[in-house]
């Protein structure tokens, strides 16, 4: 008899756990019901960049002025400026200017400190090739416009889930006009007016 009431209470005490199991499982199902989505299907649908993003350098060979405060400030060095004095005119012509996006790190600190602002960081973040010498971009690479996932009519450009209004879960009901994830400087002055 003792046998068989110690069996019942341990099936029962089984049978409770197993619920409480159930029902924790059950409870990270809900909660994951309430949250927003985070699949992109890549690469029919890109997110969009926010703000300051620091993909690809663009540089304006044009504005260029060889003075090779890029350099200096690069933790690695990294950009090549190759220039010549024009005794002519007295001054450095620009032959080639190449940064290698193999070993860049993407600080940000040589588009700081340019005098002239030629060079820029874009959104572009697609670089993967074959070859990693394929990433040591000359001046004619480098000058290329930035590729945005919002000018491809091939890619549905979703808003970064983070920056979803409140109460929104669903990024492909971006509203029409909306480019960018975050707020553009000038929108940030207004809201602090
Ligand atoms: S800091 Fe700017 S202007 Fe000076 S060499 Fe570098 S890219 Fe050219
Ligand atoms: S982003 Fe940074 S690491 Fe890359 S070239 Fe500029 S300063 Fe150098």
């Amino acid at each position: 008899m003792l046998k068989f009431l110690k069996q019942v209470s341990d099936y029962t005490k089984e049978t409770v756990q197993a619920a409480k199991y159930i029902g924790q499982g059950l409870a990270v199902t809900f909660d994951h019901m309430q949250r927003r989505p985070v699949t992109v299907q890549y690469p029919y649908e890109k997110l969009i960049p926010s703000e300051r993003f620091r993909g690809r350098i663009h540089f304006e060979f044009d504005k260029c002025i060889s003075c090779e405060v890029c350099v200096r400030v690069c933790p690695i060095n990294l950009p090549v400026v190759d220039w010549e004095f024009n005794a002519e005119t007295k001054k450095k012509k620009l032959n080639h200017y190449s940064i290698d996006f193999g070993v860049c790190i993407f600080c940000g600190n040589c588009v700081e400190y340019c005098p002239t602002n030629c060079l820029s960081m874009t959104e572009e973040y697609e670089l993967s090739t074959y070859d990693r010498h394929e990433l040591n971009y000359d001046s004619v690479a480098l000058g290329r416009l930035p590729y945005k996932v919002t000018e491809d009519p091939m890619v549905t450009p979703l808003r970064e889930f983070a920056y979803l209004p409140k109460g929104v879960f669903e990024p492909h009901d971006l509203p029409a006009g909306s480019q960018r994830a975050g707020l553009r400087p000038e929108e940030i002055v207004e809201t602090e007016k």
